[in-house]
């Protein structure tokens, strides 16, 4: 990353920015490769992706940069979701283990700034890619997956 020291640790209270990439997808105004959504949460696959399936969820009708900042009155129904996908990508991709992960400021890994839970499959004999740091995948190559969970949904 690029950030001054100072920059970085204020990544973890800072104002939300509604133009950040999550919040242009959520708004139509950039492409994903979408595998689920509804009035709480939107599900679509990583395009840096770490693993076969890597897919994000990020919560719908609000502005939270992170965990801390998430209303409470939200989060169960989020979680649910979460969890619903991450259903759907272990029944669509049979992994030996799945990954499950959520980043608060860029000290910790977070790159953007709109909350999202990471849904990483891992197969036993596959190494992990590193996070934020792979190439970018081809839409024709994970359409083909997001199919499979969608029709696991
Ligand atoms: P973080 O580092 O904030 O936990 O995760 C951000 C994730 O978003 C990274 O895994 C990164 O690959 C992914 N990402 C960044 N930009 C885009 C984008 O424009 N579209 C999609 N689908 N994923 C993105």
């Amino acid at each position: 990353t690029s950030l001054t020291y100072e920059e970085a640790i204020m990544t973890l209270h800072d104002t939300y920015d509604p133009n950040n990439i999550f919040a242009k997808i959520l708004k139509g105004e950039m492409p994903s490769i979408k595998v689920y959504e509804d009035d709480v949460a939107l599900a679509f696959m990583d395009v840096f992706p770490q693993s076969e399936g890597h897919t994000l969820v990020i919560p719908k009708l609000v502005q939270a940069r992170n965990l801390l900042d998430m209303p409470s009155d939200y989060l169960g129904q989020y979680m649910l979701k979460v969890q619903k996908v991450t259903r759907a990508v272990e029944k669509a991709l049979t992994p030996d283990g799945l990954m499950v992960s959520q980043f608060n400021g860029a000290p910790a890994g977070q790159t953007v700034y709109h909350l999202h839970f990471h849904i990483i499959p891992r197969w036993e004999d596959k190494p992990l890619g590193r996070h934020a740091e792979g190439g970018m995948a081809k839409p024709e190559e994970l359409e083909p997956i997001a199919e499979k969970i969608r029709a696991a949904l």
